[in-house]
């Protein structure tokens, strides 16, 4: 089955492409030439996920999943949460977004923090979600260079290390996103999609 994810985000698709089954064949947005930037004008990370799947559906006919995802800091009411690709600026700079966090969290002593992740499923006729969350805590500096965005300031919960300093098998067993993609493979399992 020919099943779109709709980003153009090359670490992401490898990350999801490694834990779908291989009788799904994963499309993404470049496999369909769309260069623009979908809108993701929603306030909420379910909106954004619903967006980006209704506009590939709507405009190709093929089934699609989205994801969104925020990084929810507790000492900053959720904060980036929705906007954490463009926390400091338009320019969506993972250095410039990362400053931000640590430079407002100096002066709090509760760095908790979780990374949520929703997918929206548009197959045919029925709309899904699911939802992945790590919970974890802010590191008071930046550790590792592996992954991308707040990976090298955010250790998951039990952990010293951050998601920076863990290979992509090893971050994709605890993450948000591999929760929630998780989810959304037993489905597609179960459905013979
Ligand atoms: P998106 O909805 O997956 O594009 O994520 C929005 C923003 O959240 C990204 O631009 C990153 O800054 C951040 N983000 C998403 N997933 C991760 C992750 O796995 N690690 C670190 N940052 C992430």
């Amino acid at each position: 089955m020919k099943l779109v994810f709709a980003t153009s985000n090359s670490n992401k698709a490898a990350e999801i492409a490694r834990l779908l089954p291989a009788s799904i064949e994963i499309m993404t947005l470049k496999d369909l030439e769309v260069t623009e930037d979908i809108p993701e004008t929603a306030e909420t990370l379910e909106g954004n996920a619903h967006l980006k799947a209704q506009y590939v559906t709507e405009k190709f006919g093929l089934p699609c999943f989205a994801d969104d995802t925020g990084l929810e800091i507790s000492a900053l009411e959720n904060r980036p949460g929705v906007r954490s690709a463009r926390y400091a600026g338009e320019h969506r700079s993972d250095e410039d977004n990362m400053q931000k966090v640590l430079s407002e969290l100096e002066d709090k002593t509760d760095r908790s923090a979780r990374f949520r992740t929703v997918i929206a499923l548009h197959l045919q006729e029925v709309q899904l979600e699911f939802e992945g969350v790590v919970n974890g805590e802010i590191l008071h500096k930046k550790q590792g260079t592996e992954g991308f965005g707040y990976d090298p300031i955010f250790a998951p919960e039990g952990l010293k290390t951050s998601f920076a300093e863990m290979s992509m098998d090893d971050k994709n067993a605890i993450s948000h996103r591999g929760r929630a993609i998780k989810k959304l493979v037993e489905f597609l399992n179960q459905t013979n999609t």
